[in-house]
């Protein structure tokens, strides 16, 4: 499966594999990197398209398309999160995949890159349509995941429910309770204290470090975010509690704005108990996409991907990006930020605080024995630390903007392990 090759520059821009593999090919330039291993990293190691009959809860049956892609098995096994969307598709899923790759190699945690996701509109099921949809899905994957083979996790629209479920179906097929078949779970069920908060947390940390390297005071930032689901609401939340000034959030369809800043703990409650941030009465409600270019000193996109775009790159004000999302700016709106100089803290260093607590949880499972939340996130905030810092001396060596400083330090940890454990033949 080569990249594929979209018929315009604006389905190029689009596609975020396409997008992955701009800035792999850049870092395989700068390493050098021999052609053989570039072609094995180029390319997924594993895939597979399933289809996904559920009953529904009138009779019907109804079958939806689920995927699941293991990027690379060089380091460990996959690690990757499962989305539900109506409109994820196979090029997401392998984008995903190799970010999980980069990403794990980023922060140095023993896995490779998987990722799956199913294409449903998870708004528009039920509880035990959900359920059914899960237990079907993971019964169909049970040939690819495992403890030591593929670990999935919570992704957009999945939770510990959601986990709770796979590692229940796995668990009834293997005939034995293994909790370290997923991550993410609640903690009751073998998860790992913290792990809910960890992703938003590591991108607080990120800002943290990202203004202290700019230069700004360690308090007092204006802070804009956008998406208010686990990544964005626990970063604006740990973001407020560090003394900054949340002033802009957003859902899907609302984004609210006070330049005083948001009450942020009163905001994320109107959304548990409304599901929505529609109608939150305290703040000015702006449009979606302005959210994006307001005047403020940091932004952190921690919705989906391609939201910062060749469109919109030039317009965006802030000095300082953490992206908590996957994949959210464009190989195109990369070059007009970097030329603007804006500081952007890359996806794959960014959002790994979930997958570092997540590497903590199945280290925890395979143990049997459970940290204190204080514990994890102390361990968390080392892993993000040193990262952040491996990866400012990486732009100096290869003089190269920090996403592709980290892409550079992936790939070279990943080519390594490949080169190590030789081709088998
Ligand atoms: P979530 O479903 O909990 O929240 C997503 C938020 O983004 C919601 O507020 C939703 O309304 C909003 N949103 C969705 N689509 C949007 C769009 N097109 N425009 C504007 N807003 C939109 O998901 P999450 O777990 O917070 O994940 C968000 C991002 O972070 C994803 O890119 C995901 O891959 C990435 N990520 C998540 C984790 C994790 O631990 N949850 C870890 C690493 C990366």
């Amino acid at each position: 499966m080569p990249a594929p090759t979209p018929a315009t520059p604006e389905a190029a821009e689009s596609n975020p594999f396409v997008q992955m593999q701009r800035r792999f090919d850049r870092a395989a330039e700068l390493l050098e990197l021999d052609r053989g291993l570039y072609r094995i990293l180029s390319t997924p190691a594993q895939e597979l398209t399933l289809s996904v009959p559920v009953k529904m809860d009138d009779g019907r049956i109804r079958v939806f398309e689920g995927f699941r892609v293991q990027h690379s098995i060089a380091r460990g096994p996959a690690k990757g999160g499962i989305r539900y969307a109506p409109d994820v598709h196979l090029d997401e899923v392998r984008a995903l995949a190799a970010w999980m790759t980069w990403k794990c190699a980023v922060v140095d945690v023993p896995f490779g890159g998987g990722k799956g996701g199913v294409v449903c509109d998870p708004r528009r099921l039920s509880h035990s349509e959900l359920e059914r949809l899960t237990r079907r899905y993971t019964a169909g994957l049970l040939d690819l995941i495992g403890p030591e083979r593929d670990v999935p996790a919570p992704d957009m629209n999945t939770n510990d429910q959601t986990m709770a479920w796979i590692m229940d179906t796995y668990s009834v097929h293997r005939r034995a309770t293994n909790t370290a078949i997923v991550t993410g779970k609640p903690v009751g069920l073998g998860g790992s204290q913290g792990r809910t908060e960890a992703t938003g947390l590591g991108v607080a940390f990120m800002v943290r470090e990202a203004l202290a390297h700019r230069g700004f005071p360690d308090h007092g930032a204006r802070i804009v975010v956008q998406g208010s689901g686990n990544v964005g609401g626990w970063a604006a939340r740990f973001l407020q509690e560090m003394g900054h000034k949340v002033v802009a959030i957003s859902d899907i369809d609302t984004a609210i704005h006070d330049e005083n800043g948001l009450d942020v703990p009163a905001v994320l409650e109107w959304i548990g108990a409304h599901r929505t941030l529609r109608g939150y009465p305290g703040a000015e409600v702006i449009d979606n996409d302005e959210l994006l270019t307001l005047p403020c000193d940091v932004l952190v996109p921690a919705a989906t991907e391609n939201q910062i775009t060749s469109q919109n790159a030039a317009r965006i004000q802030a000095s300082i990006i953490v992206e908590g999302a996957n994949g959210p700016t464009t190989a195109a709106a990369d070059q007009v930020l970097e030329e603007r100089g804006v500081f952007v803290v890359p996806d794959i260093l960014a959002n790994a605080g979930g997958v570092t607590v997540s590497y903590f949880e199945w280290v925890q499972d395979r143990m049997g024995f459970f940290w204190e939340k204080d514990d994890v996130f102390r361990r968390e905030e080392r892993v993000m630390v040193d990262s952040f810092r491996s990866i400012v001396d990486a732009m100096d060596r290869y003089q190269a903007s920090p996403r592709i400083a980290a892409y550079c330090v992936a790939v070279e940890r990943v080519a390594y392990c490949l080169q190590l454990r030789g081709i088998y033949a």
